[in-house]
């Protein structure tokens, strides 16, 4: 059996100043599980990468950029290049968040498009899927979520699908307080692991790491985790606080 190494991975989201983000990094940067144990990331916003990179130099605590353009350079104004993350020495990108689709209208084809972008550059995407409310009372969930990863996964190879990590955020349960049970999120991700069957090998459904998002906290992650498909939590709101972030990594050691 492959042992899959949780990931916990913050998103800050559009929070804190530079002098937050530091005081957070200064007190997590040391106490964080060995990597061997846990994957330890931290989402910050862009405007803040290279800083974190600085402070984080020499510990397990790993960088991830909140979303990235598909295009190396270009006339893309207020876009973030891949190609300048990556050589900041941004570890991961968190593509296709359901803000992002929402909000600012990203599309399936542009997370496909940025999933190749954040390879092309040697970083590693952590690609977000998920239903609404409406979509899962409809009884639509599945062929949803399937269709997401279908879409996001064009075009990449076993390798890098092995390497990625997806992220199943039922977006009823985001920054609501409402968190799937533990057994409807693991029910969806087992859903998720089958498409990646499907659409490469049971050898890549079975190395792919898929976390879980929405409303997780220190006090019902290792409900989450002990599940038998849920490879860590992608965190908002519990993520922003030094202690809370750091219990959520103690849960997965
Ligand atoms: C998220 O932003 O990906 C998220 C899951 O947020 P929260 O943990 O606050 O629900």
């Amino acid at each position: 059996d492959i042992v899959r190494k949780p990931i916990i991975a913050g998103n800050w989201k559009m929070n804190k100043t530079l002098a937050e983000a530091e005081e957070f990094v200064q007190a997590v940067k040391n106490n964080i599980p060995a990597n061997d144990v846990v994957d330890a990331v931290v989402g910050a916003p862009n405007i803040f990468t290279q800083k974190l990179v600085e402070w984080t130099e020499g510990t397990d605590l790993k960088v991830a950029a909140q979303n990235s353009y598909f295009e190396d350079e270009g006339a893309f104004t207020g876009e973030t290049s891949p190609k300048a993350l990556a050589d900041l020495g941004t570890d991961y990108v968190i593509i296709g968040h359901s803000e992002r689709r929402d909000i600012f209208g990203e599309t399936d084809e542009e997370v496909n498009k940025k999933a190749h972008a954040v390879f092309n550059h040697k970083m590693l995407p952590i690609i977000c899927v998920g239903e609404s409310l409406d979509q899962r009372e409809a009884g639509e969930t599945n062929e949803w979520v399937s269709g997401q990863v279908k879409a996001a996964l064009e075009g990449l190879t076993a390798e890098q699908v092995k390497e990625l990590v997806l992220a199943y955020e039922p977006i009823w349960a985001i920054g609501t307080g409402k968190t799937a049970t533990s057994e409807q999120a693991n029910d969806t991700i087992k859903v998720i692991r089958e498409t990646v069957q499907e659409l490469y090998d049971e050898e890549t459904a079975e190395a792919v790491r898929i976390q879980y998002g929405g409303s997780v906290k220190p006090d019902n992650i290792a409900e989450l985790l002990d599940q038998s498909d849920i490879d860590g939590a992608l965190v908002g709101g519990a993520s922003l606080e030094a202690d809370s972030f750091l219990k959520l990594l103690e849960a997965a050691d």
